[in-house]
């Protein structure tokens, strides 16, 4: 040490990253997937002098996996990246990977196919010069992050390794985790019956008002909270609904759903619980009052220890390359360190600074994936080291 980074190969390796479209087809209809990104990361590893599997967990979109053998005696890692990107709507260049002012623009630039060009440059700076760590390091390249999460469903079904690290962009500071979210789905059920039938008609919407009022208090409630330690509060809101089919009908049927936003504590069963409750008094206090709770979609919540073997190693090495100390904090928004978590895998969060993701103007800061380049390699030869 210091190793030595190869700064052009990682601007030349990000600038053909986001030159490829790697648009996510389940987000937009013409997204062209990850086919060409992951043949050109697989080529990529394999010049550098790894070896290089695949999976193919959707059809024509390929996980790459690189491993570099450790020597022996040392903790494992797996590094993580997301090839998929959002949709490029509103955006004048979204792939020409143009470099102005120390920043490389474009669509995922910065989400995140700077991290990848920073795993593939440290992956290369390793072998380059002969060092060998002392546990297996993986860097997987997955995909489908940006909607379902195909990619590290499948990595978590065959891999295993002790810590990882999401490389997902936070500016260089340390992330520990993030909340969950659920969708469940309310439907209020009432009975329809022309408009000037009172006696008969049973009003759906306004029996979904009454529930509303409960989600409403327990909204403001949850964010009164203190919650998680690192992740703060949860919080509920009410996105969608739907109720009615005709001016002078009452209405039958009224649906909405919910989506909480949930913290280490909060699962699927407890959050339905919670909604079944506020129905059950509803139905008690008024038994024309009738509602079911289904949960739809969602994702678990994730924290790590900040004691973690991996915090500690990320920790140290962005603290000693950025000279300041890289904070440790909760991200809001879902991430695919869950599933790694679930797996039994320690994950921690790390990756450049930039900003634009999902927006119309997308960059990183080329500093600091360079600075992140040498935070990952100091991380991964002191986590993996023999015996450490
Ligand atoms: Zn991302």
């Amino acid at each position: 040490m210091p190793l030595s980074i190869d700064h052009d190969y990682i601007t030349r390796t990000l600038v053909d990253l986001v030159r490829i479209n790697s648009v996510n087809p389940s987000l937009a209809a013409d997204g062209a997937g990850e086919g060409e990104i992951a043949a050109y990361i697989e080529g990529a590893l394999r010049r550098i002098g790894l070896d290089v599997e695949t999976q193919e967990p959707l059809s024509g979109r390929k996980n790459v996996i690189g491993m570099l053998p450790g020597a022996g005696g040392g903790r494992s890692l797996m590094l993580n990246a997301h090839t998929d990107t959002v949709g490029v709507e509103g955006m004048a260049a979204p792939f020409s990977g143009d470099i102005r002012d120390g920043r490389v623009y474009g669509r995922g630039a910065f989400d995140m196919k700077a991290s990848a060009a920073a795993c593939l440059g440290m992956l290369k700076a390793l072998v380059d010069e002969g060092i060998q760590p002392g546990g297996d390091v993986y860097f997987t390249a997955v995909i489908d992050e940006e909607a379902g999460s195909a990619g590290t469903e499948a990595i978590v079904a065959n891999y295993h390794a002790d810590a990882a690290i999401i490389t997902e962009p936070t500016g260089l500071r340390v992330c520990g985790g993030h909340r969950g979210f659920w969708n469940i789905e309310i439907t209020t059920t009432g009975r329809a019956a022309h408009g000037s039938h009172y006696e008969t008609g049973i009003d759906a919407n306004t029996m979904m008002g009454r529930l509303l009022v409960e989600i409403e208090k327990l909204a403001q409630d949850l964010i009164t909270q203190a919650g998680h330690p690192l992740l703060g509060p949860s919080s509920v809101h009410v996105p969608l609904i739907q109720g009615g089919t005709s001016r002078y009908v009452y209405a039958a049927q009224c649906r909405a759903e919910l989506e909480w936003r949930s913290i280490p504590g909060e699962d699927r069963d407890s959050m339905v619980a919670v909604l079944q409750a506020f129905v059950d008094r509803l139905h008690t206090a008024d038994p024309q009052f009738r509602a079911t709770i289904t949960p739809l979609f969602g994702r678990d919540s994730y924290a790590v220890a900040p004691d973690a073997p991996i915090v500690q190693a990320v920790s140290q090495a962005a603290q000693r390359i950025r000279g300041v100390d890289p904070g440790f904090y909760g991200e809001k928004w879902w991430m695919d360190s869950a599933l790694l978590g679930s797996a039994g895998i320690e994950t921690v969060i790390i990756g450049p600074a930039g900003g634009g993701a999902h927006a119309a103007v997308e960059w990183v800061e080329l500093d600091s994936v360079m600075m992140f380049t040498r935070i990952l390699a100091e991380a991964t030869l002191d986590f993996c080291r023999a015996g450490g």
